[in-house]
């Protein structure tokens, strides 16, 4: 473990508005947990920031003592680079900080914030912008990568939304990037991930969203699977923009419409949000019901941040979890059959398969725009493997790994940079196809010894 002097440390924390945090520390250990229980490592250090200049400090203590540094936003990455092991991990989970000016629909955001809390300030104003069903995630992972969810067919990815972002650079300064100023900087912010920098604020658009909004789940037998899925494929090809289905196969959980004997089994489960007009929505929505024989339903208006948190409980923190996933830009006979033989085979309880569509006015943003380059991805398609005791790690990576194969052959290119694994640092260049050279010198630019590399990393060669 690296002991650093105990001097340097004391320097450091005289000039630091937030926590350190030392192993012996008490919350040292809760501050280096995050969503993903397999991450299991040791920071040297933890500088929970209070403010930009507290993240200067950190990263100029970082380059001075040569230390490896991690960047922890909401926690929530799969991969789990949010924290390092003997190095110096910037947590930034307690800037917090909102503001949102309802008279030009834009919100200031902080790097700590997740999205339960960015939701609840803008929908305060009758305010959103697009972001991730998850309301625990963080607002800064999520955008850095793209950042797709309900919202996002009607008004784009996260960073379609993204104005400017406040950013510490690999040299300790404090830039403002936008698209007049540091122009390349915020072209690679807006996909590239942590490479870049340390946001300290990002700026956002938003947008009014209800406050209600026609939303919820109808559940189909899993024997009635190929069906529903065929049909799902095909109307979401040309649904209206204000309309969102997604779709997962799991067991079912214990939800109280289900009837008790479906509990624990297999389910093919539809998702949608109708972002205008709920007396409208119900009229689209309407062929979805007819797709089977449902199981049952619960469907209705409710405020959009209740349902940007219906999945939360599914989703909770400290389970053992593995992804993999493909882009499609069509659903196929192919990748319906190799879904439903999969589904069919779940190792958990838990373990998912879910296709969250996109296309909509993502897909109108010319792929060089900005760094994320996936513009082509109507679906997206995560292979959540979830269990957990470490007994069962084998079996559910290895049906994920398993399924993650049969369904390559029909998968577009690409693939969403948020979802990628530890181990699969080889499908980077592959994850952003025609933006990496350009990534790769503007890394040189920003970022030429690689400081900020525990993310999907963008190697300055
Ligand atoms: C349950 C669950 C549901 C999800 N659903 C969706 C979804 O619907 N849509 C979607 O688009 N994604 C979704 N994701 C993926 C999510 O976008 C990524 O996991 C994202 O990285 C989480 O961001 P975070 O800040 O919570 O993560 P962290 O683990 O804190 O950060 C991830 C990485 O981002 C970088 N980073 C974080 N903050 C900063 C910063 N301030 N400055 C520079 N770099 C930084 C670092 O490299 C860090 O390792 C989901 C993830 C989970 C676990």
């Amino acid at each position: 473990m690296n002991r650093l002097p105990k001097a340097e440390i004391e320097d450091f924390k005289a000039h630091f508005q937030g926590d350190v945090l030392l192993p012996d520390d008490a919350g040292y250990d809760e501050a280096r947990q995050i969503w993903n229980a397999m991450i299991d490592r040791r920071p040297a250090l933890i500088a929970r920031c209070a403010s930009p200049d507290d993240v200067v400090q950190a990263v100029k203590f970082a380059r001075k003592d040569n230390l490896l540094v991690s960047i922890r936003g909401g926690g929530h990455n799969i991969a789990g680079n949010a924290v390092c092991h003997d190095g110096l991990m910037i947590d930034l989970s307690l800037m917090k900080s909102i503001q949102v000016d309802p008279n030009t629909r834009r919100a200031t955001v902080e790097a700590g914030c997740t999205l339960a809390d960015f939701d609840a300030a803008a929908q305060a104003h009758g305010l959103a912008t697009p972001l991730g069903i998850n309301s625990t995630t963080g607002v800064a992972g999520l955008t850095l990568g793209g950042g797709f969810g309900w919202l996002s067919r009607k008004y784009g990815m996260t960073i379609d939304n993204l104005l400017s972002a406040h950013v510490v650079t690999a040299d300790g300064s404090q830039v403002h990037a936008s698209e007049t100023e540091n122009d390349d900087l915020f072209w690679g912010l807006r996909g590239g991930g942590g490479n870049f920098g340390v946001v300290a604020s990002f700026e956002f658009q938003l947008h009014p969203v209800g406050p209600d909004v026609l939303s919820g789940l109808i559940v189909f037998p899993f024997d009635q699977a190929k069906s529903v899925l065929t049909q799902f494929a095909r109307f979401t090809e040309t649904m209206p923009d204000d309309l969102n289905v997604w779709m997962v196969t799991r067991k079912a959980p214990p939800l109280p419409f289900l009837p008790e004997d479906i509990h624990g089994k297999e389910i093919v489960a539809l998702a949608l949000c109708y972002a205008g007009d709920p007396a409208e929505g119900e009229k689209l929505i309407e062929p979805l019901r007819g797709f089977g024989t449902a199981h049952g339903e619960h469907v209705g208006v409710q405020p959009y941040t209740a349902w940007q948190q219906a999945f939360d409980p599914l989703l909770s923190k400290g389970a053992r979890n593995y992804w993999k996933s493909h882009n499609f830009s069509r659903l196929g006979d192919g990748a319906i059959d190799a879904i439903i033989e999969y589904a069919g085979k779940l190792p958990s309880p838990q373990c998912e398969i879910f296709i969250g569509t996109v296309g909509g006015q993502t897909a109108r943003v010319a792929p060089e725009a900005m760094a994320y380059s996936s513009r082509d991805a109507n679906y997206v398609m995560n292979v959540h493997g979830r269990w957990e005791s470490a007994a069962e790690d084998e079996r559910c990576i290895a049906w994920a790994r398993d399924f993650f194969v049969k369904s390559q052959p029909f998968a577009s290119g690409g693939a969403y940079i948020n979802f990628l694994t530890q181990d699969e640092t080889d499908r980077i260049p592959f994850a952003y196809g025609a933006t990496y050279d350009r990534l790769v010198e503007l890394k040189k630019k920003y970022d030429p010894t690689n400081l900020f590399r525990m993310n999907q990393n963008i190697k300055p060669v």
